[in-house]
């Protein structure tokens, strides 16, 4: 597959007025692929002074902007360990791939993202640095999810409103199905079935997550609640 940017004149152009406009600590570096590089500065989130600034580097995939920006931190300071949530390649973990479709949904422009996710993210590795934790909340989201298979675990429960893996398990089984009859009993565990009951949780994600996700998420969480039951 070749870049992007190769054949989307329009939308390279668009990238480099907004970054210039809206993130102008950043610069477009276009060579074989687009890099977005350059200073993200924070600011404290009560009283607005300065607080941080990280050097990242953002590569733009080849089928951007379907594909999620990728995020570096360059200044070194971040250990690439699961725990700073940071994969083993040094690319940050912003989110769990079963989340993206809010973090960075269709449409969203590179500033946004930027000054969105990224931003959370950063002020997020920032309080760490500072304190040894993670901030409970960070944007309109939790800052102490773990990473791996445990936070996607962590996210659905938080979606589903329910403390049972075993419910997640069930969900994601329909989720992961191409089609599950109303007569069947609730992934809730309320013994009703479907169509009484949860039908419309089922449908509103079914438009949020592609059956691949939702398989690969199944995979992972059948894993790790099957390690908990030893
Ligand atoms: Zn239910």
């Amino acid at each position: 597959m070749s870049s992007w940017h190769l054949e989307q004149v329009d939308l390279l152009a668009e990238v480099k007025e907004l970054v210039a406009l809206e993130t102008p600590t950043f610069d477009v570096i276009v060579r074989d692929h687009v890099t977005i590089r350059g200073g993200l500065i924070l600011e404290h989130p009560q009283t607005g002074d300065y607080l941080d600034r990280w050097g990242l580097a953002i590569a733009l995939p080849d089928d951007y902007p379907t594909g999620l920006p990728i995020v570096r931190e360059v200044g070194g300071r971040v250990p690439w360990i699961a725990d700073r949530h940071v994969f083993k390649d040094g690319c940050a973990c912003m989110f769990v791939p079963d989340a993206q479709w809010k973090h960075y949904p269709e449409g969203m422009t590179i500033t946004e993202f930027l000054n969105g996710p990224v931003r959370n993210h950063y002020l997020a590795q920032t309080h760490f640095e500072l304190t040894g934790s993670w901030p409970k909340a960070i944007g309109d989201d939790r800052g102490d999810r773990s990473h791996g298979p445990r936070g996607r675990l962590e996210y659905w429960m938080e979606e589903l409103e329910t403390a049972s893996p075993r419910v997640v398990e069930r969900f994601l089984d329909y989720l992961a199905s191409d089609w599950v009859s109303g007569h069947r009993p609730c992934y809730c565990g309320s013994g009703d079935p479907l169509r009484r009951c949860h039908a419309s949780t089922l449908a509103l994600f079914r438009n949020r997550i592609g059956k691949r996700l939702a398989q690969d998420a199944r995979g992972a969480i059948a894993y790790l609640n099957s390690t908990y039951r030893g």
